[in-house]
């Protein structure tokens, strides 16, 4: 592999593998010599992604950018890892038994769903209700979300918005970016029963949501 990077540059290439997925690639250059980290997913890449590599970590040609990026795309959008079991049961509500309730309007296959205990740091802006892991196939909903205050309809609401991520595939654009909230995303999230008293109740408790958060009682 590291001959047939080689082959496409007249500059010294050193290659260092690993599996960390969220930099997949770092360039560096040193003392005439091309520094690569490279992610696992590239080890039977194609010439032409091999091309774009060094077109890349050469002059950050932005073409050459957009190849790898999809590369890295279609690459963790097949693999799916081992996952840690996840606990759906929570003091007021059990996340298993609405996940099936949902399951009736909305069938996904092989996906598990739990409460998440971390509480992420972060600005008070914003609260990231779920997350669905798609490499996992796990439904991730944040804790603040189990207690009677928060009404059924809600949170099958989350639910839901997580396990549409589960069948709505991601796209990219011609530039490369990933767009998760397709136009079709958003129209399959409408089809929720109750989607506007959904929405109307986010709206209303975010500022209970700011407070129980920065008093920190998740
Ligand atoms: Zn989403």
């Amino acid at each position: 592999m590291q001959e047939r990077l080689q082959k496409l540059t007249s500059m010294p290439v050193s290659v260092i593998w690993h599996e960390n997925k969220t930099t997949y690639l770092s360039v560096k250059k040193e003392r005439g010599k091309l520094f690569l980290r490279l992610h696992r997913l590239f080890f039977n890449a194609p010439t032409p992604v091999l091309e774009a590599l060094i077109r890349y970590a050469m002059n950050r040609d932005d073409s050459a950018r957009i190849v790898i990026k999809q590369m890295a795309h279609l690459h963790f959008s097949q693999t799916t890892v081992e996952a840690d079991p996840l606990n759906p049961v929570g003091k007021v509500y059990n996340l298993q038994e609405i996940f099936n309730q949902v399951q009736e309007i909305l069938p996904v296959t092989k996906v598990s769903i739990g409460w998440s205990n971390r509480s992420r740091q972060g600005s008070f802006r914003s609260i990231t209700f779920g997350t669905f892991d798609k490499h996992r196939r796990q439904i991730r909903i944040n804790s603040i979300l189990d207690t009677d205050q928060v009404p059924l309809y809600f949170l099958k609401f989350i639910v839901y918005h997580e396990m549409l991520h589960a069948v709505c595939p991601t796209k990219m654009d011609a530039t490369g970016r990933c767009l998760i909230h397709t136009a079709e995303f958003r129209r399959r999230e409408k089809e929720f029963p109750q989607f506007e008293e959904a929405k109307e109740w986010e709206k209303k408790s975010l500022t209970f949501f700011k407070k129980r958060k920065s008093h920190g009682r998740p």
